[in-house]
């Protein structure tokens, strides 16, 4: 079976990983990895630095005279002008990141935003293997998607497809959001956001996974998960949707979301697969590197 090389770059807020990938039909080797830290205070020149060295060093620990294809993944959007928008990285934020990457590594990168690495990943690896179309969720810190279409991820027309965190589902007394309108999705189903949502009931501090399974907070959280995924799947009707990110640990999701999602979907059943991930924290970086098929 025909094997090719890839290498795949994770730029996250504190971490920046690579990788060299060796891909034999659907099964992938890191044949080397590389992590340091992303240190994003010290500035944009810092991070395009750290970034071009962590493709030379990945490189050369795989024992390539030359790196194979480069996809990198990273929170964010190019605009139409090539500047990045919308990275929680926002020393990126209005710079051509990929112009003076491309520039200093002296080759072609391919870009995506994370979420669409993640739900790369997961299509062509993992729990979306094989599936026509994929819907990947990521659910941590922030809420954000990505959709793969036949083994390639549809960033689509300005780079927002998937971006289901900021429908506004409460846009008149919700929560203020980041994006300068309130009530988005990701104001009620990030971490942090239900974590609130469970101080402002109880008075009580607690960490999400501290959660009892029935708790009330819970129980609204998976509602709104519902009422959120149903247009999602409204719109897209993809084949199935994949679970990532810290959130998407907590088994209600998993166990009780299908059934919040039916509630409200257009349609007297639900047929979409709604699974947690197979891929771990490596998901990023694998997807990264699949960036590059042409
Ligand atoms: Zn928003």
């Amino acid at each position: 079976m025909k094997d090719t090389l890839r290498l795949g770059v994770d730029l996250g807020g504190t971490k920046t990983e690579a990788v060299v990938l060796r891909v034999t039909g659907d099964e992938p080797e890191i044949l080397a990895k590389h992590r340091v830290p992303t240190e994003r205070d010290r500035g944009y020149d810092h991070v395009v630095q750290t970034v071009a060295s962590a493709i030379d060093a990945v490189t050369a620990a795989a024992g390539l005279a030359e790196p194979p294809p480069i996809g990198v993944g990273m929170p964010g959007a190019i605009t139409r002008a090539g500047l990045i928008k919308n990275s929680n990285t926002t020393c990126l934020n209005g710079r051509p990141f990929r112009a003076d990457l491309t520039a200093r590594v002296g080759r072609p990168i391919a870009f995506d935003n994370d979420a669409n690495c993640f739900a790369l990943a997961e299509a062509v690896f993992g729990a979306g293997r094989g599936a026509e179309v994929v819907f990947g969720v990521i659910m941590g810190t922030g809420v954000g998607g990505g959709v793969v279409v036949r083994g390639r991820a549809w960033s689509g027309l300005q780079g927002i497809a998937g971006e289901w965190g900021h429908i506004p589902l409460e846009p008149r007394d919700g929560e203020p959001c980041y994006c300068g309108r309130r009530g988005c999705v990701e104001t009620m189903l990030s971490g942090p956001s239900i974590e609130r949502a469970h101080e402002r009931r109880t008075g009580e501090r607690r960490a999400l996974r501290e959660l009892a399974p029935d708790d009330p907070t819970l129980e609204a959280a998976v509602e709104i998960f519902g009422r959120a995924l149903a247009i999602v799947i409204d719109v897209l009707d993809p084949s199935i949707v994949v679970l990532g990110g810290g959130v998407s640990n907590v088994a209600a999701f998993t166990e009780r979301g299908p059934a919040a999602v039916a509630r409200w979907v257009f349609n007297d059943e639900l047929q979409t697969p709604i699974v947690k991930h197979a891929i771990g924290d490596s998901a990023g970086v694998l997807g990264a590197a699949m960036l590059t098929r042409v």
